[in-house]
C-alpha cells in the first residue's frame, strides 16, 4: 500500500496566510477565575458604581470543565543533563543545489536539484527516552556549543564582568553566522521536554536538527504556492526534521502537528483512517484551519493541533463543530494512550485522558446522531453509505 510519508508543515513569513488570521493564543489561557467570585458576589467599578453579577451553575460547570481540560504551554526548559551520550559519524544528508525551476515533475526536481552529501553528524541519546535519537550536523552542533558559551559570557557581562571576554568568545564562527541568527534556534537540550509532551513520546525515532532550509521547499513551492515557502518542520516515517527552527510559542503546536501525522501512520491499517476519510466527506461545514483543506492527512494533523493543543477553547470548538472527525481522532488517541507503558507516559497524559472523556461525552453523541440522520437523509447514495460506515465504526469503537 502506498503511503505518502512526507509532510511539510509550512511555517515562515508566509505562514501568516497558511495559518490565516486565526490568531492562536498559545499560552494565553489563564486559570479559570472560579474562586475569585462566588454566586451572587458583587464587584465595584472604577466609578464606584456597584454592579452585581452572578455565576450560574452552568458557568461554574463550564469553568470547571475548562480548568480540568487545560494543558499548559510550558516555557522551554533546556535539559542538557538528559543528553547522556553522543557520537560523531558520517551520514549521507540530502542537500539542495542552486539550480532554479520550474521543474517538469518531482523526478526532474530530484534528479537535477537533490543529492546525498557525506556529512559528519553528532548523535545524542536522551536519558529516559532510549529509543529517540537527536542528530545534527557536527558543524552546526559546534556552533550551538559556542552559542552556549556566548550566552554564558553575555550573562557575565550583564553582571558587570569583562565585556571583552564575551566579545572574544563570540568571535570566529559567529563572524560567519552571527550570534543573533542562532540565539533562538532549537538545540538538542530543548528536545526532551518537548518530546515528553507528546501523547506517546516514543513516536519520534529520530529528530534531525538542521541549519539548512528543507531541500524539498522549492518543489513544494512550485506545486502549492506562488512563491517562497519555507518549512520549519517536516515528518517522514518516524523522523522529525527541524529546519532552522526557532524556539517560539508555536513550536509545541508545530511538533504536535507532526506527531499527529505519525499517529495516523500508526493506525494506517486500522479502519479509523478510512473512516476519517469518509468523515471528511460527510462533515464539511467547518475546517479546523484553511490548511486542513489540503486533504485527509492535513485534516487529521490540523485537527490534532486543537484536540491536544494548549488552547482549551480551540479544543471545545472542534468537539462542537466537528464531532464526527473529533470522535474518530479520539478513537485513535484512546488506542494510542492505551498502548503507552506507564513509565513512558507523557507529562500531559492525565490531560489527554480528560480530553478523551470530554469528547466522549460532548462530541460522540452528537456525531452518532448526525451520522444516523445522514445515513438515511444524505444528499447522495455515496454520502449515505459513507455516513453509515462511520456510524457502524463509531458504534463499535
Ligand atoms: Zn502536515
Amino acid at each position: 500500500m502506498l503511503k505518502v510519508f512526507l509532510h511539510i508543515f509550512i511555517f515562515t513569513w508566509l505562514s501568516v496566510s497558511c495559518f490565516g488570521s486565526e490568531a492562536h493564543n498559545f499560552g494565553s489561557l489563564k486559570p479559570c477565575p472560579i474562586i475569585a467570585q462566588s454566586s451572587g458576589a458583587s464587584a465595584t467599578t472604577n466609578g464606584g458604581e456597584l454592579k452585581t453579577f452572578a455565576l450560574t451553575a452552568e458557568d461554574l460547570k463550564s469553568a470547571v470543565a475548562k480548568s480540568v481540560l487545560s494543558i499548559q504551554n510550558r516555557p522551554f526548559k533546556p535539559q542538557a543533563e538528559r543528553l547522556v551520550d553522543f557520537g560523531v559519524s558520517k551520514e549521507n544528508l540530502l542537500e539542495r543545489n542552486m539550480i532554479g525551476g520550474p521543474f517538469r515533475n518531482y523526478k526532474d526536481y530530484q534528479d537535477r536539484c537533490l543529492s546525498r552529501v557525506p556529512t559528519e553528524v553528532r548523535t545524542y541519546v536522551i536519558a529516559g527516552l532510549s529509543n529517540v535519537r537527536i542528530v545534527l550536523p557536527e558543524t552546526y552542533a559546534k556552533k550551538l556549543d559556542r552559542r552556549q558559551g556566548g550566552e554564558k559570557h553575555a550573562i557575565a557581562h550583564s553582571a558587570g564582568e569583562s565585556a571583552v571576554a564575551g566579545a572574544s568568545a563570540a568571535a570566529g564562527e559567529f563572524m560567519v553566522l552571527p550570534l543573533d541568527n542562532l540565539q533562538n534556534r532549537v538545540s538538542p537540550q530543548d528536545m526532551p521536554q518537548l518530546i515528553e509532551q507528546m501523547p506517546d513520546p516514543r513516536y519520534f525515532k529520530r529528530i534531525f536538527i538542521s541549519d539548512q532550509a528543507n531541500p524539498e521547499d522549492d518543489w513544494v513551492t512550485q506545486i502549492y504556492y506562488p512563491k517562497g515557502f519555507v518549512s520549519a518542520t517536516a515528518m517522514t516515517e518516524g523522523v522529525l526534521n527541524l529546519y532552522k527552527t526557532n524556539l517560539n510559542n508555536h513550536l509545541r503546536r508545530d511538533v504536535m502537528h507532526e506527531w499527529g501525522h505519525e499517529l495516523r501512520y500508526k493506525f494506517w491499517d486500522d479502519p479509523v483512517r478510512e473512516r476519517f476519510h469518509d468523515a471528511c466527506q460527510v462533515e464539511t461545514q467547518w475546517n479546523p484551519r484553511a490548511y486542513a483543506a489540503r486533504g485527509d492527512s492535513e485534516q487529521w494533523a490540523v485537527l490534532g493541533e486543537r484536540l491536544i493543543g494548549t488552547n482549551t477553547d480551540d479544543f471545545m470548538e472542534a468537539c462542537e463543530k466537528a464531532p464526527i472527525r473529533t470522535s474518530l481522532w479520539m478513537v485513535a488517541l484512546r488506542k494510542c494512550l492505551a498502548e503507552v507503558p506507564a513509565n513512558c507516559r507523557s507529562i500531559d497524559h492525565t490531560s489527554y485522558v480528560e480530553r478523551l472523556q470530554y469528547a466522549s461525552k460532548e462530541a460522540r453523541g452528537k456525531a452518532i446522531s448526525q451520522l444516523r440522520y445522514l445515513s438515511t437523509e444524505g444528499k447522495t447514495q455515496s454520502l449515505r453509505e459513507q455516513a453509515n460506515r462511520v456510524l457502524v465504526y463509531l458504534e463499535a469503537n
